[in-house]
């Protein structure tokens, strides 16, 4: 039987950092890094390549492989405490500065660009002064931006650094975590190969939560509730919203609507970017890129809306997934409205929308109507935030918007864990995103960092 003295599962921001710091310490450790799904430059979705439907492969390219979910992503790096993950739950204010710190330098060093948007405090403030006095909190982050065309080649560079230190399997899918005597003992694969291991760091990412979820609950773990967030991606001309996106690239604002006092929250702002649908597990959502050497005239940000279930009710996954098909059935995928039809009470049609001044960026979108598909609560919340923010950005409430739905945020059933997300078992470890643990690259990447250096205190004084 294989031997190591750490097992990193899941080859996301996560399990990669985590590989890196404990390669730093120079330490004679053997490690093992195992990802289901395949090397970057052999990550293929058929669907964006062939421009054909989701095929729903069984480890989806987009999601699976080395750089995990991050691997295509608008690579936005959010150098802050409140937003991208709930680290601060576990790590002191002054530490998690500086771990996002030393976090952003490593990727820096593997190629993030020098620029850091949001930076102009004084203009920051004066904004967050101006969402004050209209009902909207700003929650002020600097954000340094790979661009989705960067990504690859700054993840060929880690693992180039890598490759001779641990080993990296691929195509290997881990099925059982494996316990003795109360610790982390190792794992088994779907190969039915167990491989033994005295720390095992597990970092699935979304597309392994529910694996992990599954694995919690057989050996007797504390899993914690979670909301999902249900809304659309907006896009507009880039001009209507530059009194934001010109002081903090990404203004991530947060309303309380009147009627349902639900939280409604921009995400993932995309200045000059272009609409993108995913296809996840077979269902049709929507998102947003931007590219650092592409530029569109227009900009899109997501319009979230966070439910917490009440009991009996115990699956947002389920819920989020619902109301995407929904848009499905109806779309053939993903729909686009504009504003002023959806007021009007009357479906987009290809006509209305080429006679708009905001012209698609996702041009397969089919125009539709949104009320037929996201409850009336969801549909108010977001009339509440866009008209509040028309305030700020004047335009953002014209019958010219477009909104595209369904964007849906799934978030995985967070365990508990200690400072060093460690869980009820000793000595292993769950991190990233698939642990509930972040939602972002830079909060993925430093709970990784957290995780390793805690084996490492272990390993020294062992
Ligand atoms: C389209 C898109 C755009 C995004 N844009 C941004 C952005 O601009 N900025 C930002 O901060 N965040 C962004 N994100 C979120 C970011 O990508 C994630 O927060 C981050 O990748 C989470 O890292 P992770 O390592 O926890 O998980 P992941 O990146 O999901 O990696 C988990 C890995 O584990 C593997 N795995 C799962 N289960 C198993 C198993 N049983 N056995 C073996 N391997 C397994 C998976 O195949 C996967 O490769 C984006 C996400 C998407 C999908």
């Amino acid at each position: 039987m294989k031997h190591y003295d750490v097992i990193i599962v899941g080859a996301g921001p996560a399990g990669i950092f985590a590989a890196l710091e404990l390669v730093k310490a120079n330490k004679d450790i053997k490690i093992l890094l195992i990802e289901k799904g395949r090397d970057i430059e052999a990550r293929i979705c058929p669907s964006s390549a062939q421009g054909i439907p989701c095929i729903t492969c069984p480890e989806c390219g987009l999601l699976c492989g080395w750089g995990g979910a991050g691997a295509f992503s608008d690579g936005k790096l959010t150098l802050s405490k409140e937003t991208g993950g709930n680290l601060s739950r576990y790590v002191d204010e002054a530490a998690l500065e500086g771990l996002i710190k030393y976090t952003d330098e490593i990727y820096v060093k593997y190629g993030a660009p020098a620029e850091v948007f949001g930076g102009d405090m004084e203009k920051v403030e004066s904004l967050k002064k101006l969402a004050d006095e209209n009902s909207m909190t700003l929650v002020p982050s600097r954000i340094r931006h790979i661009g989705t065309d960067r990504c690859p080649a700054l993840l060929k560079s880690i693992k180039a650094d890598l490759n001779s230190k641990i080993d990296i399997a691929f195509s290997e899918d881990v099925r059982t975590i494996l316990t003795g005597d109360g610790k982390a003992a190792g794992i088994e694969t779907g190969g039915k190969e167990t491989i033994s291991g005295k720390f095992v760091i597990v970092a699935p990412g979304r597309e392994g939560a529910l694996w992990l979820e599954r694995q919690a609950k057989t050996m007797g773990l504390s899993l914690l509730k979670n909301p999902v967030d249900i809304g659309v991606r907006v896009e507009l001309p880039a001009s209507v919203l530059e009194p934001l996106t010109k002081i903090t690239y990404e203004p991530k604002l947060i309303f309380y609507s009147k009627k349902f006092n639900d939280r409604v929250r921009t995400f993932c702002v995309n200045p000059y970017g272009e609409i993108v649908k995913e296809c996840v597990k077979g269902v049709w959502i929507v998102n947003g890129h931007s590219y650092s050497n592409k530029k569109t005239g227009n900009t899109n940000f997501a319009l979230l809306v966070s439910t917490h279930f009440t009991e009996p009710f115990d699956e947002p996954h389920l819920y989020g997934r619902y109301v995407a098909r929904l848009a499905n059935l109806l779309g053939k995928g993903v729909i686009v409205q504009r504003l002023g039809d959806l007021l009007a009470g009357r479906r987009s049609t290809r006509t209305r929308i080429a006679r708009g001044k905001v012209k698609p960026t996702l041009p397969d979108a089919a125009p539709g109507d949104l009320s037929f598909v996201l409850p009336h609560r969801y549909i108010t919340n977001i009339l509440e935030m866009l008209k509040a923010m028309d305030k700020i950005a004047p335009g953002v409430y014209s019958k010219h918007t477009l909104l595209y739905g369904v964007e849906v945020k799934f978030y995985s059933r967070q365990l508990k864990l200690n400072s060093s997300l460690e869980t009820e078992i000793e000595n292993l470890f769950a991190i990233g995103d698939g642990a509930g643990v972040s939602r972002g690259l830079i909060q993925a990447s430093a709970s990784g960092i957290i995780a390793a250096r805690e084996i490492l205190r272990r390993i020294a004084v062992s």
